[in-house]
């Protein structure tokens, strides 16, 4: 078995630490609203993941975590009027309901990172980097990573400093670092925080939302894990952090394998709430779908290959069901007919008459360009 490892650009023969076990880290939810239906495409396929690995016989421990302190967070309890964690809590119940309808196998925890074990550790991790050099306290208090000091930043992003500072990627909104692209691990409070603040070596604050990855990780998983997923999304910034600081404390390989999936377009375009195209789960579920056809129409497409979910193809995605269902049940009933000889053969003839389940999706030309390391027809 093979992977398309972000990290490398290549594909990688399948060597866990400690096979049959396998440690998965998957960035979860930021839970300041209901996840849209692109975030479940992620989460979709990171359950099929999980489920191939296990009917391969492996034995997967899955993290997700929830983030639910950031600046996302703070600015939509402030706006409700209600406390933090009053405010997340209502978006976890939803998130949780969510991966219920479209059968998402739960993870074997689900960290949040307002969990005092973890603040405790990201303040740890912020310490040891401060010690060796990595980070600083800058004139605004809040602590920062020094990223030129990490000789393997950008590696996962594959981009190089000099062309960070050039192609704005990094938005030059915080005037007290050294780098324009040196990030915040911890943010010093500050009056928009209101009550959402912990004590720290540094002062009071709170911590940035890439350590809390780095902790809730480590602490679950140890120093160094096999696969970690996430969004394209992702990669930059916040997974190329999670390298930085993870690397940075314990000296050892962060991950094995970091598994990256496409986009969700709606329409062709980039999902906006000004477009409105904007979709969470129970807008679907209200046009008359099930769970399970959302699941279906989310998983229809190779996970490297960038998804278009249009209400046709929701369409569609039904009678693929349809089909699959109708020639299931024509097997089981002929596999109960008395006659095994006659059976047997009325069940070739049924394999050789069935229906193209799946139409050729979007993206399996593209997928075989990267060198086919399996479509979802094998
Ligand atoms: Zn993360």
């Amino acid at each position: 078995m093979r992977f398309f490892n972000t990290y490398s650009r290549q594909l990688e023969e399948f060597a866990p630490r400690h096979p049959p076990k396998i440690d998965i880290y998957t960035c979860g939810p930021t839970v300041y609203s209901r996840a849209h239906i692109g975030n479940f495409r992620a989460y979709v396929f990171e359950d099929l993941l999980q489920r191939h690995l296990e009917s391969r016989g492996y034995q997967v421990h899955r993290v997700m975590n929830l983030t639910d302190v950031d600046d996302k967070t703070i600015r939509g309890a402030r706006e409700a009027g209600v406390p933090l964690q009053k405010f997340t809590a209502q978006f976890k119940d939803a998130f949780f309901e969510d991966l219920a309808t479209l059968q998402i196998k739960r993870a074997d925890e689900f960290p949040a990172a307002t969990d005092q074990r973890y603040i405790d550790k990201m303040i740890a991790m912020i310490s040891a980097l401060v010690a060796k050099g990595l980070a600083y306290q800058a004139d605004d208090k809040s602590v920062y990573y020094r990223i030129n000091k990490f000789p393997n930043y950008g590696r996962l992003a594959h981009f190089n400093l000099d062309e960070l500072q050039s192609t704005g990627r990094v938005k030059h909104d915080e005037y007290d670092k050294e780098h324009i692209g040196d990030f915040a691990l911890w943010k010093a409070w500050d009056e928009q925080d209101g009550d959402v603040k912990w004590d720290s070596p540094w002062g009071s604050g709170r911590p940035g939302w890439h350590i809390e990855c780095s902790a809730m990780a480590t602490a679950l998983l140890g120093d160094q894990i096999d696969i970690h997923c996430g969004g394209v999304d992702n990669i930059f910034p916040h997974h190329e952090a999670e390298i930085a600081q993870t690397e940075g404390v314990t000296g050892k390989p962060f991950v094995r394998y970091w598994l990256h999936c496409a986009h969700l377009l709606v329409d062709g375009q980039k999902m906006s709430k000004s477009l409105g195209n904007f979709y969470t789960l129970p807008d679907v579920l209200a046009k008359g779908y099930s769970g399970r056809e959302v699941r279906y129409a989310l998983m229809r497409v190779h996970y490297r290959a960038p998804l278009n979910f249009t209400w046709e193809g929701m369409k569609e995605a039904r009678e693929s069901l349809q089909r699959i269902d109708d020639w299931l049940r024509r097997l089981r009933e002929t596999a109960k007919e008395e006659n095994v000889q006659r059976s047997t053969s009325n069940v070739q003839r049924l394999i050789e008459q069935r229906p193209s389940p799946f139409p050729l999706p979007e993206g399996e030309a593209h997928v075989r360009e990267h060198g086919g390391e399996g479509t979802w027809r094998d």
